[in-house]
């Protein structure tokens, strides 16, 4: 075949399973639900992994019911529900601010179930959402916080182009006792902002591209004490597979690269990670 079509053929094919870690660790943010592989598979294939557990997100009232319904069935797996920052403006314009209230109750009476952990992905997202939607993603955002501190469950961040707003809303708001932010995607100032806050900071596999030195100026500044890891998969597969579906088994490959900048051994910063997922969602 062609040479083009062979490389295209690759990008398709699922990554080989990496060396499992010695020290187990959750992946803290997947969709399993946007994933080609069933619940049952992709649990399998994590564990063999040494990921052992993970924190399925539900992104709008459907999915946040699938997730609590699945975290029921399995052990190893724990649900966050949420109105995504760029959902809560399309409820509003399809059915008013009558409608986007509808839908935040039905997700606080799921985030009251003992296998939801944590309210989230909530926050701020200014990349897809325009100006036109910022006043829905606010208010969203700030019932989120209101039902997190609540309910005392971990609130889970998506931050996008919105660094400023987000911790001016958590500072308004009074922010939860454990605080994510997913996918961190700030600088080292921001880090230590997060830091000074004792807000966690859960790393993805873009921490691996090589455009992505900031990211990884920010990963040093963090203090050990707070760092998650996660896929957000199937988004986001780290170097070597960049473009290949991600799944929560190839964690292994974006903990390596963090410790590498950690300047740890993989054990030691695997040992950090599971203890803060234990502190945030257990
Ligand atoms: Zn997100
Ligand atoms: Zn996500």
């Amino acid at each position: 075949m062609p040479k083009s079509a062979k490389a295209k053929a690759e990008q398709a094919v699922a990554p080989p399973p990496p060396e499992p870690l010695a020290v187990p660790v959750a992946d803290s943010h997947t969709h399993l639900d946007m994933q080609d592989a069933g619940v049952e598979e992709a649990l399998a294939k994590a564990a063999a992994a040494g990921v052992t557990r993970l924190v399925q997100i539900g992104c709008d009232v459907e999915r946040a019911r699938w997730a609590a319904t699945v975290a029921a069935e399995h052990d190893a797996i724990w649900a966050a529900v949420a109105l995504h920052p760029n959902e809560a403006p399309r409820i509003e314009a399809a059915s008013g601010p009558a409608g986007l209230d509808a839908a935040l109750d039905e997700i606080a009476e799921l985030a009251a179930l003992p296998q939801v952990r944590a309210l989230g992905e909530t926050g701020l997202d200014y990349f897809r959402t325009g100006p036109e939607g910022a006043a829905a993603q606010q208010r969203s955002f700030r019932r989120h916080i209101a039902l997190a501190k609540e309910l005392d469950k971990a609130l889970i961040i998506h931050d996008r182009d919105a660094h400023e707003d987000v911790l001016r809303l958590l500072r308004e708001e009074g922010a939860p006792r454990r605080t994510v932010f997913h996918c961190f995607s700030g600088d080292a100032a921001m880090a230590d902002a997060c830091a000074a806050a004792g807000y966690f900071m859960s790393f993805a596999g873009n921490v691996t591209f090589a455009s992505a030195q900031p990211l990884r100026d920010a990963l040093a500044a963090a203090p050990p004490e707070l760092l998650l890891v996660e896929t957000d998969a199937p988004f986001l597969t780290p170097v070597p597979f960049r473009g290949r579906p991600n799944a929560p088994y190839l964690i292994p490959v974006t903990l390596r690269a963090m410790a590498a900048v950690k300047g740890m051994s993989e054990d030691e910063l695997a040992l950090h990670i599971a203890a803060n997922t234990e502190r945030v969602f257990g």
